[in-house]
């Protein structure tokens, strides 16, 4: 595997929450796996798992969205540096709201989401219209470092509600009728989720 080591510990040293390698390793496998040639990110930070997907999966083409203009621009530097800026388009925009006009790559095999956990429910009803049928959808973050397991040991009112958030959103999505979604304890929790037959 191609890596990106001085990205990475700069990136884990400014305690930037970019993927655990296992959980990236995991997902370059499965979209070497389904051959995908094209992935939505939801969440870019500083360009991380965008250009290890793209260096590691051949021909991969990649729109990802960032809201943080600073993270842009690092993400955005970075991906010049390394000359990906052809096979990956970068978004300053809130998810949310962002004008799906603008995607480059649209319909994807794969869309990826890994920005703001509370969310994750709205991001995926948003851009599962831009997934391809048989398509995945990958969620990163499921554990939240193993909190989620214990929910009424959590001090911290805020980190509560979002944790009780991501337990919302994981039983909403695996008893949906419309989709099958399995779960990996690999990094921090992965989950995917293909459309039912
Ligand atoms: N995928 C990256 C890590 C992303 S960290 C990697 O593994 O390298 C999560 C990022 O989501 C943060 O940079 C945060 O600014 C961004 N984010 C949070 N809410 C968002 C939103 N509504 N729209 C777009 N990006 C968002
Ligand atoms: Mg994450």
């Amino acid at each position: 595997m191609v890596e990106l080591t001085n990205i990475e510990i700069d990136a884990l040293k400014r305690n930037i929450p970019i993927m655990q390698k296992e959980g990236l390793t995991f997902m370059i496998d499965k979209l070497n796996e389904i051959q995908a040639s094209t992935c939505l990110e939801i969440g870019s930070a500083i360009g991380y798992s965008a250009m290890m997907m793209c260096l590691n999966v051949n021909d991969l083409k990649i729109d990802t969205i960032e809201i943080n203009e600073d993270k842009y621009n690092e993400a955005l530097n970075n991906i010049q540096q390394y000359q990906l800026n052809e096979r990956i388009s970068i978004h300053l925009a809130d998810a949310l709201t962002f004008d799906t006009n603008q995607l480059s790559y649209q319909p994807y095999d794969c869309l990826f989401i890994d920005a703001a956990k509370a969310q994750y429910q709205k991001f995926f009803e948003k851009y599962i219209n831009y997934v391809k049928k048989d398509g995945i959808v990958i969620v990163d973050n499921l554990d939240f470092h193993g909190m989620i397991y214990d929910i009424d040991h959590i001090k911290n009112r805020n980190t509560k509600q979002l944790v009780k958030k991501i337990k919302r959103f994981k039983d909403w999505i695996f008893n949906h009728e419309d989709y099958d979604a399995t779960y990996y304890h690999i990094g921090d929790g992965i989950c995917i989720i293909t459309r039912k037959e």
